[in-house]
């Protein structure tokens, strides 16, 4: 049995971050995905909320399953016996930085190796970020994100 961690701040999650999770439950025997309690960056949703929002859109598929998790991805792989870090690669500009993760965790954790998914084209140029600057401005969010993800960042911005 091989199970695979996918972690990420998911503020929230985008149609990218979905397609990543479905292509690896279809390679791995069970995926966890981790949603990184990231105080630093001071997300638009809380910890909470996020692993809501991705129970909900991943309620379909049997071998998925969300967890909170806080510090280093290689203890939250080990804490949940997971041999592999899954994470999406867009474009070259994710590349370096992935790159150095990958080769950190590497060193900190030999046992755990990083398996990266290209993303599929359609989403190529995706991001929480950008789903949420258009959001801002009350752009069309439909190819971005499932429909109660979006009314959940509508929500919240009317909220704010
Ligand atoms: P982080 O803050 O750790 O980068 P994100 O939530 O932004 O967390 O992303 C989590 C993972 O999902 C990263 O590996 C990122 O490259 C990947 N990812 C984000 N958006 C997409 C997308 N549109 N297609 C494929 N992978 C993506």
């Amino acid at each position: 049995m091989v199970t695979a961690v996918y972690p990420g701040s998911f503020d929230p999650a985008t149609y990218g971050h979905l397609d990543v999770i479905r292509r690896a439950s279809v390679s791995f025997d069970q995926v966890i995905v981790g949603v990184l309690h990231n105080s630093a960056k001071s997300p638009l949703f809380s910890v909470e909320e996020r692993v809501n929002i991705l129970e909900k859109a991943t309620k379909s598929m049997p071998n998925v399953i969300v967890k909170p998790f806080d510090g280093l991805s290689v203890n939250f792989a080990r804490q949940n016996h997971a041999k592999v870090i899954v994470r999406g690669l867009r474009a070259v500009t994710d590349f370096e930085y992935e790159l150095q993760m990958a080769q950190t965790n590497r060193v900190l954790a030999p046992d755990i190796d990083t398996v990266f998914l290209t993303t599929s084209l359609e989403y190529a140029y995706l991001s929480s970020t950008i789903m949420k600057e258009v959001a801002k401005f009350n752009g069309d969010l439909s190819k971005f994100a499932p429909p109660e993800i979006i009314e959940a960042v509508m929500l919240k911005m009317y909220e704010k």
